[in-house]
């Protein structure tokens, strides 16, 4: 053997083992996190590694502020054992879900507690002004909960639309009417900052902190001003090829339908939508300017125009959730959106469309849910990717 080649095994070598200690470092602070407060001979029996393994790395992991010790637990032997959490003032994660006309932002501490969480209502659309808003917004965030923004480990924020590879720049956000708008340099913040798909961030918000919790292959269906879908396969976001898997909002169901924002005509949200329930309503009452929050108040009180309008919306729900069953052969099905707010007197209808036309295999093992995590789902999801994005990033 050549000494290149020597070296070459040697740096080879060395790579390897500092990845098997990044792994070994990421997999404890799984465990500590998922089975916190948690003792090291417990670490040790999770991951089969040695104590003595778990000791060094318990220790550099204090040295560092990640972890802190905090009570003590029965050990097997009845000694006390010492056990371990992770520091919740290590580090901050920030999620906003920036919607069409409201924008909601949590903070997470390093435990994934909620530290402290914000929305107000949005009317501007203009790309510029909604930046310079949502950074004021960001900051009064952190401020309120005596955070700085050298605290915060990262930043991801929810959007409605279509997003590039790098999750950098929203190439089409039809609802807001962006194009190719590149919102992390807009904002200028010194942290990272990514975009999700909002269906996905609220997806993985169930997933995390909702009623997907261990579910391995949901469908999340956002109903908001449009409609789109977060897809969970087997424990993992289901991205597609280009980032652009979930848009169901636009499968067609009327072939000679409405024309929709996206071009198309008959798409799903042109039907099912919170847009959709007040062009029905205004359609039927001649009132233009109702909004979502109003027509719902009109549900709660039984008034007869705003009834028929959710039977014909429920109709179009369900016949999408039906064929959504049918292709995926989904665990659960969450609903999410403003919609909940009326789910007593959905759920039934919703049910019964939904069984109408879904194949009997698929539609027997389903669960349909609402969310329960309201509007705080998206903000929620985006800031547990922080919080993962930390832990697989430890060195
Ligand atoms: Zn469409």
């Amino acid at each position: 053997m050549t000494n290149d080649k020597k070296a070459g095994l040697r740096v080879k070598k060395a790579i390897n083992q500092e990845l098997m200690r990044n792994t070994n470092k990421t997999q404890i602070l799984k465990c500590i996190k998922e089975r916190q407060p948690v003792s090291k001979r417990e670490i040790a029996e999770e991951l089969g590694l040695s104590t003595t393994t778990i000791a060094t790395f318990i220790k550099e992991l204090q040295r560092e502020r990640m972890i802190r010790s905090g009570g003590t637990g029965q050990s097997t032997g009845g000694r006390r054992s010492v056990l371990y959490q992770l520091n919740p003032d290590y580090s901050y994660a920030l999620g906003i879900d920036l919607k069409v006309d409201r924008m909601i932002g949590v903070l997470l501490n390093f435990k994934g507690d909620i530290k402290g969480a914000k929305a107000v209502d949005l009317i501007e659309q203009d790309e510029w002004q909604v930046s310079r808003l949502l950074r004021d917004f960001i900051e009064e965030l952190l401020a309120e909960n005596k955070v700085t923004l050298q605290q915060v480990g990262g930043i991801w924020i929810g959007v409605p639309g279509v997003l590039n590879r790098e999750r950098t720049i929203i190439e089409f956000a039809p609802n807001l009417g962006w194009r190719n708008v590149n919102l992390p340099a807009m904002l200028a913040f010194e942290q990272p900052i990514y975009l999700e798909n909002e269906a996905n961030a609220g997806a993985l918000g169930e997933v995390v902190f909702g009623a997907a919790q261990q579910v391995s292959h949901l469908v999340y269906v956002s109903v908001g001003v449009g409609i789109g879908c977060g897809l969970i396969i087997n424990h993992k976001l289901f991205p597609g090829f280009l980032q652009q898997a979930g848009e169901f909002g636009h499968m067609t169901v009327e072939p000679l339908g409405e024309r929709c924002r996206c071009g198309n005509q008959g798409c799903w949200e042109v039907y099912a939508s919170n847009a959709a329930a007040l062009r029905l309503y205004a359609e039927k009452t001649k009132r233009h300017q109702v909004t979502f929050p109003e027509f719902l108040r009109q549900i709660g009180q039984g008034e007869q125009p705003a009834l028929e309008v959710l039977q014909s919306l429920l109709r179009y729900l369900g016949l999408g959730i039906a064929n959504l069953i049918n292709g995926l052969n989904p665990e659960m099905v969450v609903v999410g959106g403003e919609l909940t707010a009326v789910k007593e007197l959905v759920y039934p209808t919703l049910l019964r469309e939904i069984k109408a036309r879904a194949l009997a295999m698929s539609f027997a093992g389903v669960r349909l849910e609402f969310s329960q995590l309201g509007e705080q789902a998206v903000a929620l999801g985006m800031g547990s990717i922080v919080l993962d994005q930390m832990l697989n990033t430890v060195n």
